[in-house]
């Protein structure tokens, strides 16, 4: 487990401006054999052993390429699948060993964005009951006027019109239907989002404005986020810092700014060279780095360092040594033999 830097040490470990301390997380799904009798014969290490920590008030980028653990991280964080180690300390209680009731509380406090903006949203449901829904399942404004008011306040802040209420979703474009998927995840008034490739299904075009809609929720509300994404260039605007994930584990985390201009890891240095670069002539000058083959199956990951298969900068011992997590300072952490 990374020793995480934080002020104020509680004696759980938190620190008083963290809102959130994942330590040394895991996610395994068994694997079962058999019709009858049903025999596990192994394991899905979606996520194994994922630490990080977050501060009020900030954004995590956590990007990686499909089957990573990123999203399986993110159901984990929000006490929508079971963690099968480590700990997830939000405002300095351990979530993974809430009770129903806790839980339920917790839900108010922590909401997430889903990617699909087409699937998740009831397409029989208005979009004031699809807002609203948080608010009915908590008990909270039975008052029909304040309902009323608040779904128009909600709608406001994410730049749709009070009107709008009693549309339908069919009736919205991709954009227009994530924010109200943004609206009714902020209908309890979270403290923190975990928003899950909110702006991949989107057109390109889009992508930009649902982005700027986040980026001003947080300026507003002081809210935090754990954005999660495939593509670096997404991440890239609202981050402050970001995590690397490969084969679910993190394999860098860094403060935006450095982490693109100095990339430590191989296969952070990978994902960043295929982003591509506004200027022409820079981008025709720039050297894409391929990465070979498929990333291997989480049931059985290689030995060492799981990057190892892939890395163009493999030496002997990545085949055998798993490389720590290694504090480079500057809020920077790398889990490679080249920066030991
Ligand atoms: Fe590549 Fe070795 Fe670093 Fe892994 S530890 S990323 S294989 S150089």
């Amino acid at each position: 487990m990374i020793n995480i830097p934080s002020a104020d040490v509680r004696s759980n470990g938190s620190s008083a401006d963290e809102i959130l301390r994942v330590e040394n997380l895991h996610v395994h799904f068994p694997v079962t054999k058999g019709i009858l009798v049903k025999k596990q014969v192994g394991s899905v290490k979606a996520v194994d052993g994922v630490s990080f920590s977050l501060r009020r008030g900030e954004t995590l980028g956590l990007v990686g390429e499909s089957g990573c653990g990123k999203s399986t991280t993110g159901l984990a964080l929000i006490h929508m699948l079971a963690a099968t180690g480590g700990r997830i300390l939000f405002e300095g209680d351990d979530i993974t060993s809430f009770s129903k009731a806790q839980v339920k509380d917790f839900h108010r406090r922590v909401q997430m964005v889903y990617q699909d903006p087409y699937g998740s949203l009831n397409p029989r449901m208005t979009v004031s009951d699809i807002i609203g829904e948080p608010l009915e399942v908590h008990g909270l404004d039975k008052d029909r006027a304040r309902y009323r008011a608040r779904i128009a306040e909600l709608l406001d802040l994410v730049g749709l019109a009070p009107y709008m209420a009693d549309r339908y979703p069919h009736e919205f474009s991709g954009g227009q239907r994530q924010r109200i998927g943004i609206a009714r995840a902020l209908a309890l008034e979270p403290s923190l989002i975990v928003c899950d490739e909110p702006v991949s299904a989107l057109d390109v075009s889009i992508q930009a404005q649902v982005v700027n809609v986040f980026m001003e929720l947080q300026r507003r509300l002081g809210l935090t986020f754990i954005f999660i994404a495939h593509d670096l260039a997404v991440v890239r605007h609202i981050s402050d810092r970001i995590a690397v994930m490969y084969l679910g584990r993190i394999v860098e985390i860094a403060p935006r700014d450095e982490l693109y201009s100095n990339p430590l890891h191989p296969y952070t240095s990978a994902l960043l060279s295929a982003v591509p670069v506004a200027d022409v002539e820079t981008e025709a000058k720039r050297a894409r780095i391929i990465v070979k083959g498929e990333v291997p199956s989480p049931l059985n990951p290689p030995s060492g360092c799981r990057f190892h298969p892939r890395c163009p900068m493999a030496m002997d011992k990545c085949k055998n040594e798993i490389p720590a997590l290694s504090d480079q300072g500057s809020g920077r952490i790398v889990a490679c033999h080249l920066h030991p």
